[in-house]
């Protein structure tokens, strides 16, 4: 790619951590029964994947949650699993689009006015993430982590039987034409840059690839990198039976307190009653900032709100997750239909639904793909959880010594579960992780 944008120019990227490769190649260690009773807070994806990973390794495992597994945000996303997605989304110039974005009604970004003035300090310390050297950092620390994402999920699925939903598809994203694809360059440049490769294609190409698109796209970039799931929500219930069967245990209830004692938290407490641990593992999601503080930890944790619409009659089929970067719109085909994802609505997670959002959504959808029919469509939202440098909180609690947090994975829980997951349960048992840990604990500086 020749053209360089104006903002950003002088922004080079980290080429891969040598710790990368030995995190990717590292073996999957089976180790002795240490028998830790563990307590996973959160029985979303990345609370499975903590879960599994603390069952392999030798740990007993409890998972708390309100809901059933899967039923929260790791219900409705789109199936990708992108492990190239090491870029953060604050990125140089990126407030100035969020101001367009706020200003069209029919823009990706919302925010409900009466939750900004919680939102400034959050905005404010995002804002200070788009300088270059902060870009450089964070995606720095997203590179160390997420590449080995489908590897870390490989061994999780086997074992609890669930290849037969998964694909290895690729991701494509959708440009209206060179000149617009020309304005991601940054974005393209850092993933090049980070090893992974991507193909350019034309309109003739793109037609090829994916001819349910329409022709409104005449540009695309293909990532042959990625993999999906056919079903997020059946890959969080089997993972969940899989846990059962080898003797995980499930108290569906709200988390309210824990219990301190000499040597760290020695109990939850729940609505429904006291329940002892050994560690403690605070995976809830957008809500985790609410438990953090409990355990002395403030930690700036918005949710960027998302919806999605799944047409299960659609019509139409496409082989790959498809993006439109500009409009933050994903379309994958799933096993109950076509789905399309998008919005980042600042809301607070406890306000209403705002199904404007899904019918914006669905616009997009039918932009891309003509024809698509509608008959049976479900609505749904989920709330992504977002720190300000767009990194996940991974890391034991500085107050606690028995307390990890497995929180913060905003658009990439699903891609980042299982990863995370192997991390947390390295550092539960003692054992060396194989990158370092520093940039994702939880009182570093957002
Ligand atoms: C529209 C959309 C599309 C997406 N597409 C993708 C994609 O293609 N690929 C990808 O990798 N990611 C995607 N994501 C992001 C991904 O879905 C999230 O990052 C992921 O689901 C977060 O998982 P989690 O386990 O952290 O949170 P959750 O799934 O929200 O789980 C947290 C759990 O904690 C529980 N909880 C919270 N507080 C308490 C408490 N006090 N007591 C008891 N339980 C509690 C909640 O009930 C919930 O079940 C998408 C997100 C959205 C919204």
């Amino acid at each position: 790619m020749g053209l360089a944008s104006k903002r950003g120019r002088s922004l080079t990227f980290p080429r891969r951590a040598p710790a990368w490769r030995s995190h990717r190649t590292m073996r999957d260690v089976k180790e002795r029964a240490l028998g830790k009773n563990v307590i996973v807070v959160g029985a979303g994806v990345v609370g499975l994947g903590c879960a599994s990973y603390l069952q392999r390794f030798g740990h007993d495992v409890t998972l708390i949650d309100r809901l059933p597994p899967g039923r929260s945000t790791s219900y409705g996303n789109a199936g990708g699993i992108a492990g190239t997605f090491v870029l953060p989304l604050a990125m140089p110039g990126l407030m100035k689009k969020y101001v367009q974005y706020l200003l069209d009604p029919e823009g990706p970004v919302s925010v409900r006015w009466s939750h900004f003035p919680q939102l400034v300090p959050f905005l404010w310390q995002f804002w200070r993430n788009c300088r270059p050297e902060r870009v450089r950092e964070c995606t720095a620390a997203l590179a160390a982590f997420m590449p080995p994402s489908y590897e870390a999920w490989e061994p999780l699925f086997k074992d609890a039987g669930l290849m037969h939903l998964v694909r290895h598809n690729g991701g494509l994203w959708l440009y209206r034409d060179k000149a617009a694809l020309m304005k991601d360059w940054l974005f393209w440049r850092g993933r090049r840059d980070n090893g992974f490769e991507f193909t350019e294609l034309d309109a003739d190409l793109l037609r090829q690839t994916e001819p349910a698109v329409s022709r409104e796209w005449q540009a695309a970039i293909l990532e042959p990198d990625w993999y999906s799931v056919a079903n997020p929500y059946e890959i969080s219930v089997g993972l969940y039976a899989h846990l059962r069967a080898r003797g995980a245990k499930l108290i569906e209830a709200e988390v309210r307190d824990f219990e301190k004692t000499a040597n760290g938290i020695g109990a939850v407490i729940t609505d429904k009653g006291r329940h002892a641990a050994d560690a403690i593992v605070i995976a809830a999601g957008a809500w985790s900032h609410r438990l953090a503080k409990k355990l002395g930890s403030r930690v700036p944790l918005e949710s960027q709100r998302g919806y999605h619409v799944t047409l299960p009659k659609a019509g139409v089929e496409t082989r790959h997750t498809v993006v439109v970067g500009s409009a933050k719109i994903a379309i994958s085909t799933l096993n109950c239909g076509v789905r399309i994802v998008g919005a980042s609505a600042f809301t607070g997670v406890d306000a209403p639904p705002d199904w404007r959002q899904s019918k914006m959504v669905l616009a997009w959808g039918k932009r891309v793909l003509p024809g698509l029919d509608t008959e049976g469509m479900t609505e749904w939202f989920g709330e992504r959880p977002l720190t300000p440098d767009s990194i996940p909180v991974m890391g034991p609690s500085p107050h606690f010594k028995n307390v990890f947090y497995a929180f913060g994975h905003s658009h990439m829980g699903l891609t980042t579960g299982a990863v995370t997951g192997r991390l947390i349960a390295q550092m539960v048992s003692g054992q060396a992780t194989p990158i370092d840990m520093h940039p994702y604990r939880i009182d570093r500086s957002y």
